[in-house]
């Protein structure tokens, strides 16, 4: 199919077939379990999975690309094609409407458009518990951000957030000649499955991430400054911590320390 990359829509679609192949034998897709594809583009990851799996589900913003999707897949399985934007798709309706009963739980697959994969992630992580595992393509820095550890310079509100919900685990990299067009970035496959349970307790999930987000716009601040709206000093240290010390050194279970002080305080 002749199709012009729309920039505004993040496409750079892969057509490397050694790297194709890769991504899809970490996905490992298996016939009767519920994969979703976000954004499938031209099909270059939908075409192999669904010749796995048989049955799946895509969602694709761009209206253009809908009915070639429908012809290409045709006589390798179903695809169950919804055109509109992921950002604002509710998986717990489609889990519920879709997904076989035996087994609820949905597989998320995609190499999602770089100009909005933190809202994405962000959006995708409301349905863990709908969740068994989820493979994407991402800018590399995006993906070393989101399984940084403390201490480091690129651990922030996106590691904490996601390392909240689920074990993040970068596979490998990608070069950007895998693409056409090719984007200015390189990139990277991350795996993120979320936890059974939820690895700290946090009483307030809204607080927890406010915090998190206040620690880290400040991120040279100690947090006695960055936390100040939640917290006093004293607060600070009755629950076990060094008000002097910077947002980027607290794991996660002290952030969750910190909210469920504030809780308390409310
Ligand atoms: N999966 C294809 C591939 O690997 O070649 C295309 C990947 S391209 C980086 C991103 C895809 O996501 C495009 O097909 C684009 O149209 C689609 N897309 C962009 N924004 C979207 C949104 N908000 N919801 C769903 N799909 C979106």
């Amino acid at each position: 199919m002749q199709h012009k990359a729309k920039k505004r829509f993040g496409q750079n679609f892969l057509h490397d077939k050694r790297i194709i192949g890769r991504i899809v034998s970490s996905i490992n897709p298996k016939e009767g379990e519920n994969i979703v594809e976000i954004g499938p583009g031209l099909g270059a990851m939908t075409l192999p999975v669904l010749e796995c799996c048989k049955k799946m589900t895509a969602i694709e913003l761009d209206r253009s690309l809908i009915e070639n999707l429908q012809k290409i897949t045709a006589s390798i399985g179903e695809l169950i094609l919804h055109q509109g934007d992921a950002l604002k798709f509710d998986l717990g309706e489609l889990s519920s409407e879709h997904l076989s009963p035996e087994n609820q739980k949905m597989r998320l697959i995609g190499n999602l458009p770089y100009n909005i994969s933190t809202p994405l992630l962000f959006h995708f992580v409301k349905w863990t518990d709908r969740i068994q595992d989820m493979h994407f393509m991402l800018q590399k820095e995006v993906v070393q951000r989101m399984a940084a550890c403390p201490g480091t310079k690129i651990y922030g509100r996106l590691s904490v957030m996601l390392q909240y919900h689920c074990h993040v685990e970068s596979l490998f990299e990608i070069h950007p000649g895998a693409f056409n067009p090719p984007p200015k970035v390189d990139s990277a496959i991350v795996r993120l499955i979320p936890h059974a349970a939820p690895p700290v307790q946090v009483d307030d999930m809204q607080l927890f991430s406010e915090m998190v987000t206040a620690a880290f716009n400040g991120r040279r601040k100690t947090i006695r400054n960055s936390l100040k709206k939640f917290l006093s000093e004293d607060q600070i240290q009755q629950a076990g911590l060094d008000p002097q010390i910077r947002p980027e050194q607290l794991e996660l279970a002290q952030f969750a320390a910190l909210a469920n002080a504030a809780y308390i305080l409310k």
